[in-house]
Parts: C-alpha cells; structure tokens; sequence
C-alpha cells in the first residue's frame, strides 16, 4: 500500500499546527461567513470551529440571513475582515449571490480557502491531497495521473498543481472516455460526486476518493466501491481530514505572513 492511514495523518499535523501556534505567540483568528441555514454547511461549520478550537484559532461564525443582499453581504465582510487573519465563506451560497462578488470582497492575503486568483494560499482539497502524497513519499514526476471531475475547487486546480509537480495529469469529466484513460495509470483521483461510481475491483493503482454521498441506506460513502484490498482513501475518514486540516494549515500561514510582515 502507498497510501498511509489519514487519521492518525492528520492528528500528526494538528500537533504541529499547535506548535506552530505557540511558536508565533498570538492565537491565528479566522471569520467564517454563512448565508441561511443549511444544514450541511451547519455541519461542515461545526467542524470547522471545532478543528480551529483543538488546534488554538479563533473562529467567529457570521451568521447572515439568506435574504441578505449581496452588496449588503460583501460590505460587511469589507468591514469585519480587518480584525481577522483569514476569512471564508461557506458554500453554496443563495441564487441571488454571487460566488465570485463575494470572493472579490475577500482581501486576497486573507483569502484561506485560496478562491481568489491572487490569493497566496492553495485550495484546500486539493492542497490537502499534494501535501498527503508528499508525506506519503508518493513522487509525482514522470507519473500518469488520471483526476475524474473537473470543478474549478478540486479537479482543475489539483491538476495544475501535479502539473508543475511533473506528473502527467488527464482531466476527465462527463464526456470522458473513462476506461480509455483510467485502465493503467499510476495514481487516480475521483471527485464526481455519484456513490458507486468507481468500481475498484479491477484497479490496483492508488486511489483518492474525494466524492461525498450518501448510498442508498443514507450511509456516507465516496465515489468509490468494491474497495476491499485497494489502496483507496476512505470515506469517511479520508480526504475530508485533508481538507479539514489544510484550512488549518492555511489560517496560521495567514497569521504568520502578517507577523512577517509587522516584522
Ligand atoms: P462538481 O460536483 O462541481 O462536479 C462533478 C464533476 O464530475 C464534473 O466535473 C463532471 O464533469 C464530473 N462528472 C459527472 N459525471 C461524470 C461521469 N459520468 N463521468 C465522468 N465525470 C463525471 O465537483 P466537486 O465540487 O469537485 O465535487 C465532487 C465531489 O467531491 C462531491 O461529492 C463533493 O461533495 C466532493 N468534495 C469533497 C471534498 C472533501 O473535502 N472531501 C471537497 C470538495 C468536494
């Protein structure tokens, strides 16, 4: 097996983050920002303060409601973000606002989830999943890497990312022949977001299953089945840790780089 086991990954790093942490002496502070009150992004909020709160950042939720106007929306944070070192917005938001006014009202430098095209920071999925095969001592060069679903927060970006790590990466979507690219690559990357997508049974290549479903018995599951025996990240416990833990990554980066920059 390539792929080593992501919890106790993960845990690894969240004691570095601490360390980190005490190193620069002043708690990192990060704004998240929600529209409405759906419930998975209450969810994924929840984990969020709850990763900040293990690791020492301070997380203020900004609850706003989903009639909020988007000028009114992008004022606030204009006007919030100054006391922060990063600041996101959880997604999806409401029809009537765009994701990319919202993106444009975020100062780049705090832009942790690295939407932003001058943001310093990667995105944290696909930052996550670089940083994992990298303590994995999985090397990309020369590698064919084949990333099924091209959304602009996963497949694009970790594709120009293992790009310039000199792998050679194939893009594929819903048009894709698939078994044309899949069958023989070195490392493959599923993110389509459809449970039993992926059938494993016949692929022995590493993995990364990054797709969130749910199976017919409501049970969360990845894009992935028939995983028994495979090198394949799991779900849950996979790569939702990655990018649990690259948010953190990146808001004590923010932090640090304003240290630097007070200097
Ligand atoms: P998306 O939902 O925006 O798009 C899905 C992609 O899959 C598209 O590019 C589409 O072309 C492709 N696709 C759909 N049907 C296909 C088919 N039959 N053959 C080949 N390609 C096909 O993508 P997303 O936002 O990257 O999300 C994908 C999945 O990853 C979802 O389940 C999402 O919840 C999950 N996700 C997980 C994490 C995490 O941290 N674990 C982070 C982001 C997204």
């Amino acid at each position: 097996m390539v792929l080593g086991n992501i919890k106790e990954y993960t845990k690894e790093l969240k004691e570095q983050f601490k360390e980190r942490i005490a190193v620069i002496g002043d708690a990192p502070k990060l704004a998240i920002i929600q529209v409405g009150n759906v419930e998975a992004s209450n969810r994924y909020i929840k984990n969020k303060v709850k990763d900040c709160e293990e690791v020492g950042i301070i997380a203020d939720v900004y609850q706003y409601p989903e009639d909020i106007t988007e000028i009114e929306l992008c004022e606030n944070i204009k006007l919030d973000q100054p006391h922060y070192d990063g600041v996101i917005v959880q997604l999806p938001l409401p029809p009537h606002i765009r994701e990319k006014a919202v993106v444009a009202a975020i100062d780049p430098e705090k832009d942790v989830d690295g939407f932003h095209p001058d943001s310093p920071y990667a995105p944290a999925t696909p930052g996550g999943i670089m940083k994992y095969l990298r303590a994995c001592n999985f090397d990309l060069t020369g590698k064919d890497v084949v990333i099924i679903g091209r959304s602009n927060i996963v497949g694009k970006p970790l594709a120009r990312m293992m790009t310039d790590a000199d792998a050679t990466v194939t893009l594929c979507h819903s048009k894709s022949k698939l078994s044309k690219h899949v069958y023989g690559c070195d490392l493959l990357v599923t993110a389509v977001g459809k449970a039993g997508f992926v059938n494993c049974y016949p692929l022995h290549m590493p993995i990364i299953d990054v797709g969130i479903n749910f199976d017919e018995n409501g049970k969360l599951c990845g894009d992935c089945f028939n995983t028994e025996g495979r090198d394949v990240t799991p779900v849950p416990g996979g790569v939702g840790l990655l990018t649990r833990a690259a948010l953190l990554d990146n808001v004590i980066e923010a932090k640090a780089r304003k240290c630097l920059k007070r200097g």
